[in-house]
């Protein structure tokens, strides 16, 4: 036993390290266990660097630490207007220093290269985690743990019941890559006088969605047609016309990051077997997107791959069953609840559904969609909360793994100075504490 604390966090992407920064803001004592060498998760070890991507004029949210996140990613040069929206591209690695800065002034105490690998139970209460490490089998002992892995995979093994889309149906894996040697004038040169919509995501794959209609004509920094090219050419074999997608910000420096264009069906990413493939696969198919954009994209002609993200990017694993399980009708219906730690855009992206917040609509979060079944003291935060497929392809983004992960580090600061358990916390004082941390949660 090497450690204790009162709120143990395990993960760090933005719903983890919302949530620790947020428990520490209100007075509990924290730590934060991480696999990997950084904080950030999904942003800073795959590369998604488009935190919010989906905000326009009107857009109305929550503007906790999914916001600050951005802005601070700014203020210390880390972040760039995004190409689509009123917000900022993050810059992956720029990002693990922030990620840093915030972890040490709210006074988390940070602990890295700690894969979480069993839970510590008294009957059916979680009160600690084992850890692996080279240091080897470790245990840290906790009043209360959150679950921001992603994959839930601390609720999992406590034994709390989750449950996975099934394989066909799961969102697409991608390798994410980075290019450099980009001539940046000549590609936004090439972008504006062939501007993509969202209607040009239509015909292929991930890319196939239904609208509104009302995103259709909008600019998205979209392409396919160099590697349709490439396609007739005969460099890229014709079933890989999944090769598409999306660029996210490109730099004086010739840098083109957050090359979202490797798409892979059939990755289950809580099977190892899997991820090896797909790791394999996913790099081989991003060079032959490389090929194609020096053949066919202008402004790359002498372009490079820069980087692959440490990981394959997984969208879509194991998922709890909370006490409150939200559903389509809640995210496309502008939801209301008693129980609300924070609101969210009406912004719907993934299993074939793009919707933009561009009119004003959003829903509310339950605190019960935190809450697994089963085990006590666990709170779950991020991508792996409660709810149905096209729930998870309003939550699963950035910025509402970040709403569901401050208030999870919020429920647990307030249950620990109550005194009082997970499921019995007083929801008037959560809300007066988000309040306090300038979320909006009505
Ligand atoms: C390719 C791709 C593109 C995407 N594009 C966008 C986008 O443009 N905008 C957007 O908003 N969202 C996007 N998403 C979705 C978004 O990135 C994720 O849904 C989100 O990051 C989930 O946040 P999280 O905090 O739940 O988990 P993650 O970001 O996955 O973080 C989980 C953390 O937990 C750690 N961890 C996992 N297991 C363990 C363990 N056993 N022990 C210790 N640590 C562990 C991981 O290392 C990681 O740091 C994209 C996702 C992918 C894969």
């Amino acid at each position: 036993m090497i450690h204790e604390t009162d709120v143990l966090v395990v993960g760090s992407g933005p719903g983890g390290l919302a949530a620790a920064i947020a428990a520490a803001r209100a007075g509990a004592e924290v730590t934060l266990v991480e696999r990997f060498g950084c904080f950030g998760g999904n942003i800073t070890v795959v590369g998604v660097e488009g935190m919010a991507w989906y905000r326009h004029e009107k857009t109305v949210e929550a503007n906790g630490l999914g916001r600050e996140f951005e802005e601070r990613a700014s203020e210390m040069g880390a972040a760039t207007p995004e190409s689509q929206s009123l917000s900022y591209e993050i810059d992956s690695e720029g990002f693990k220093v922030v990620a840093d800065r915030l972890v040490e002034e709210a006074g988390v105490h940070p602990m890295l290269h700690r894969l979480f690998v069993s839970p510590v139970m008294e009957d059916d209460t979680i009160v600690g985690i084992i850890t692996e490490s080279k240091a080897g089998r470790e245990a840290i002992l906790a009043k209360r743990v959150i679950d921001a892995t992603g994959d839930a995979d601390v609720a999992h093994r406590a034994g709390a019941p989750t449950a996975k889309t099934p394989k066909e149906e799961m969102m697409a894996a991608s390798v994410m890559f980075h290019m450099a040697g980009v001539d940046k004038r000549a590609f936004l040169r090439g972008v504006s006088e062939d501007p993509q919509t969202y209607r040009d995501w239509a015909g292929g794959g991930e890319w196939n969605i239904v609208t509104t209609g009302k995103e259709d004509d909008m600019f998205s920094p979209f392409i396919r047609k160099p590697f349709q090219r490439a396609i007739e050419e005969g460099l890229i074999p014709p079933h890989l016309n999944t090769i598409a997608g999306t660029w996210g910000a490109v730099h004086d420096s010739g840098e083109l990051t957050y090359m979202n264009l490797i798409h892979l069906d059939g990755c289950d990413g809580t099977d190892p077997r899997d991820l090896t493939h797909f790791e394999i696969e996913g790099r081989r198919q991003a060079l032959l997107a490389v090929e194609a954009l020096r053949r066919h994209m202008p402004g790359c002609e002498a372009a490079r791959l820069r980087n692959f993200g440490m990981s394959i990017g997984i969208r879509d694993t194991r998922k709890i069953d909370a006490a409150y399980n939200m559903t389509e009708q809640d995210v496309m219906g502008e939801a209301r609840f008693e129980d609300s730690i924070g609101i969210y855009p009406e912004f719907i992206d993934g299993y074939g559904i793009l919707i933009l917040p561009t009119t004003g609509r959003y829903f509310q979060v339950p605190y019960r969609t935190l809450l697994p079944k089963g085990v006590k003291g666990l709170l779950v935060a991020g991508r792996a909360i409660g709810g149905d497929k096209v729930s998870h392809a309003a939550t699963r983004n950035m910025s509402c793994c970040a709403v569901t992960g401050q208030g999870a580090g919020i429920a647990a600061a307030v249950s620990l100075k109550a005194n009082t358990t997970l499921d019995e916390v007083d929801v008037a004082e959560i809300q007066a504490e988000l309040d306090r941390q300038g979320v909006r949660y009505t």
